[in-house]
């Protein structure tokens, strides 16, 4: 351990760790933890559960994918927080919202057998599932370069007119296989079907999520340490090439 001192704690919300963390989502919150300890600062990370008090403190929150059962039964627990998780998204908070929570972060979403989960709105976005899933590897072009993960959804989600993407699909199916386009951005909230986890494979994205909750959690700008980001970057250079097609 170093005596350097800590520039700041940042605290992270991880919304239903165990309804929603499927597919290793929850090496999304890791990473988090650990990218914000390797620049300097403290982490402080927060599970909430259905029926507990939202932490006080939230500068960075995520939600991971899970089952149309999953989603089911934290619908009524993201009611009652949602004026909070406005407010949040208002004051500029970051957020990664990952494939059934990305779903819940929008409109809504209406299951295969035809039950209507209404969403957050937060990002304008409505999802419709399907009997036929979109399971595979996928390579976005993003304003963070290549973001390299992996899809499983039924769901096929349409954006609202306006409504910016993630990124554009260089090789998988995205939001719904047929418009090119995968995710959301709102502000500074994201959603993406990626898992992988999306995070570990794609430093670029994780730090961008860990400067803007920096800045939010201290008032002072993002102080970045040099990270040995080597391992990742094979990795996501691999998934490239295998996947994309030269034209
Ligand atoms: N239940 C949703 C779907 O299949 C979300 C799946 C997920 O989170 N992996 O569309």
């Amino acid at each position: 351990m170093s005596d350097v001192p800590s520039k700041g704690e940042i605290h992270v919300v991880h919304l239903y760790p165990r309804e929603m963390s499927i597919y290793g989502d929850l090496g999304n919150t890791r990473c988090l933890a650990s990218r914000i300890r390797r620049h300097g600062y403290t982490p402080v990370v927060h599970q909430h559960h259905p029926g507990a008090a939202f932490p006080e403190q939230a500068h960075l929150v995520v939600g991971g994918g899970g089952q149309d059962s999953g989603q089911v039964r934290v619908e009524a627990d993201l009611e009652r927080i949602a004026d909070r998780l406005r407010s949040l998204f208002d004051a500029g908070t970051p957020m990664l919202m990952i494939c059934g929570m990305y779903q819940l972060f929008g409109n809504a979403f209406i299951t295969v057998e035809g039950k209507r989960l209404p969403g957050l709105g937060i990002l304008d976005v409505t999802t419709q599932g399907n009997a036929k899933r979109m399971i595979g590897p996928v390579v976005l072009d993003t304003e963070f370069g290549d973001v390299v993960g992996y899809e499983n959804h039924s769901g096929s989600t349409t954006l609202g007119a306006g409504q910016a993407p993630f990124g554009t699909v260089r090789a998988g199916h995205g939001n719904n296989g047929t418009d090119g386009t995968e995710g959301a951005r709102s502000g500074n909230v994201f959603g993406s079907y990626l898992h992988g986890p999306i995070l570990p494979a794609n430093p670029a994205l994780a730090d961008a999520l860990v400067a803007l909750a920096a800045e939010l959690a201290t008032g002072a700008p993002f102080e970045p340490l040099a990270q040995d980001d080597a391992f990742a970057d094979e990795a996501r250079s691999r998934q490239v090439r295998r996947l994309v097609k030269r034209g």
